[in-house]
C-alpha cells in the first residue's frame, strides 16, 4: 500500500512548526486511539499512520531527511522489508502516545497512573557505509560486523545467576515506582519517581549473573546483513529494527542505523540519477563518425558517433544511469564529447594537416562558434 505524505496524514502545512505538528497529532491520536475504537481496524490503521507521521515530523533530524528524500529517507525496514516500508507497528504507536505525555490528556488530565515496571530499551547504533556507484546502480547486500551489547547468554538476559530468578523488589513491591508524599502550605504533593532500588524494573537479582554482572547484557560482536536498494544517495539511511544495543535486563534492543555514503568514482560523476562521462575522440573520429565502446555502470556499451560531432556535444545513453530510489524511472548516462589534439605529428601526418588547413570549407564560421557555446551552457545548467 502506498504511503500517504506525512504532512497530509497530520493535516498540516509543510512549514508547520513543532507546536502545530504536536497539536495535530494529539487531536488525531486521541480520535483514533484503540481504546476509543474497540475492534475498529480502520481506526487502528489511522492511529498507526498518525503515530508514524508524528514520529518522523516531531524529530527535526528525521523531518529534514524526510523533506529531502520522502519516504525513502525513513528507511527500508529491517532486512527483508521492501524499500520504504518503515516498520511502525501498533506497539510503537502506543508507546509514542504514552511518551508524548498524551496519556494524561486522554484520561481527563489525571496524569500519572503508575505505569508499572519499565523495561529499558537499548541504545541505537549508527554506522556509515561507503558504496561505489556500481553498487548503488544495482543495489547490494552487505554483511557488516557490529560491536554492540548483546543479551547475556549465560542468564538469558535476566541478570540473575543461572538457576536463580529475579525476585520482586521490596522497595516498590514490583511497581517499579515509588510515591513520595510531601506537604507544603500549598497542599499535598504526590511525587512518583522511578524506584531507586530496582531502577524501575520491579524486580531485582539477589544473586547477579557473573557473566554480565547482573546487567543482562554483554559486549559482543554480531554480523548483520543489510540490503541496500538501488538508487540510494549519500545521507540516505536504513533503519534496522532491533539490531542496536540490547537493553539491560532483557529490555528491547535499540536500532542499527546504517547511513549511506557514496564513494567518489574514478571517471563517472553523478548528477541525481544521471551519470556524466567524458569521452575523448580523435579529430578524424569526430569528423568522420565512429562506433566506440564506453564504460557504463553495468559494463561496456557501444556508442554511435555521428559524422561531424563537435566537442562539447552531449550524447544521451538512455536508461544507463541510476534507478530512482523506490521509483520506476531510471536516469541516463550523458557522454560529453571532447577532442584529442596531438602535439607531435609524423612528417606524413603533418603534410596531410597542412593540406587540410588550406581547405576553405574547413574554416570555422562565426555562427557555428555560438552554437557550441549553447551546447556547453545546456550541459552546465
Ligand atoms: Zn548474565
Ligand atoms: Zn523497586
Amino acid at each position: 500500500m502506498a504511503k500517504r505524505d506525512y504532512y497530509e496524514v497530520l493535516g498540516v502545512e509543510r512549514n508547520a512548526n513543532e507546536e502545530a505538528i504536536k497539536k495535530a497529532y494529539r487531536k488525531l491520536a486521541m480520535q483514533y486511539h484503540p481504546d476509543r475504537n474497540k475492534g475498529d481496524k480502520t481506526a487502528e490503521e489511522k492511529f498507526k499512520e498518525v503515530g508514524e507521521a508524528y514520529a518522523v515530523l516531531s524529530d527535526s533530524d528525521k523531518r529534514a531527511r524526510y523533506d529531502r528524500f520522502g519516504h525513502a529517507a525513513t528507511g527500508p525496514g529491517a532486512g527483508a522489508g521492501a524499500p520504504g516500508t518503515f516498520e511502525f507497528d501498533l506497539s510503537d504507536a502506543l508507546r509514542q502516545f504514552m511518551e508524548g505525555g498524551l496519556f494524561g490528556d486522554f484520561f481527563g488530565g489525571l496524569r500519572s497512573e503508575p505505569r508499572g515496571p519499565t523495561r529499558t530499551r537499548g541504545g541505537d547504533l549508527q554506522i556509515s557505509m561507503k558504496l561505489t556507484l556500481e553498487e548503488i546502480a544495482t543495489g547490494v547486500t552487505k554483511k557488516i560486523k557490529v560491536h554492540r551489547y548483546q543479551s547475556c547468554e549465560e542468564c538469558g538476559g535476566s541478570g540473575a545467576k543461572r538457576g536463580t530468578s529475579r525476585t520482586t523488589c521490596s522497595t516498590c513491591r514490583g511497581s517499579g515506582q515509588v510515591r513520595q508524599v510531601s506537604r507544603s502550605i500549598l497542599g499535598q504533593f504526590i511525587n512518583i519517581t522511578t524506584c531507586p532500588q530496582c531502577q524501575g524494573q520491579g524486580t531485582i537479582a539477589k544473586d547477579p549473573c557473573p557473566a554480565c554482572r547482573g546487567e543482562g547484557r554483554v559486549r559482543g560482536e554480531s554480523v548483520v546483513t543489510v540490503e541496500i536498494p538501488a538508487g540510494v544517495a549519500t545521507g540516505n539511511y536504513i533503519q534496522m529494527r532491533g539490531h542496536g544495543n540490547a537493553g539491560p535486563h532483557g529490555g528491547p534492543a535499540g536500532d542499527l542505523i546504517v547511513v549511506i555514503e557514496e564513494k567518489e568514482h574514478a571517471y563517472f560523476t553523478r548528477r541525481g540519477n544521471d551519470i556524466l562521462y567524458e569521452i575523448i575522440l580523435s579529430i578524424p573520429q569526430a569528423v568522420l563518425g565512429d562506433e566506440v565502446e564506453v564504460p557504463t555502470l553495468t559494463g561496456r556499451a557501444r556508442l554511435h558517433i555521428e559524422p561531424g560531432t563537435p566537442p562539447g556535444r552531449i550524447l544521451r545513453m538512455r536508461g544507463r544511469g541510476l534507478k530512482q530510489l523506490n521509483g520506476h524511472s531510471t536516469g541516463d548516462q550523458l557522454v560529453e564529447i571532447n577532442l584529442y589534439v596531438p602535439e607531435r605529428l609524423t612528417a606524413h601526418e603533418k603534410r596531410l594537416f597542412e593540406e587540410l588547413k588550406q581547405s576553405e570549407s574547413l574554416k570555422p564560421k562565426t555562427d557555428q562558434k555560438s552554437f557550441f557555446g549553447k551546447v556547453k551552457d545546456s550541459f552546465n545548467a
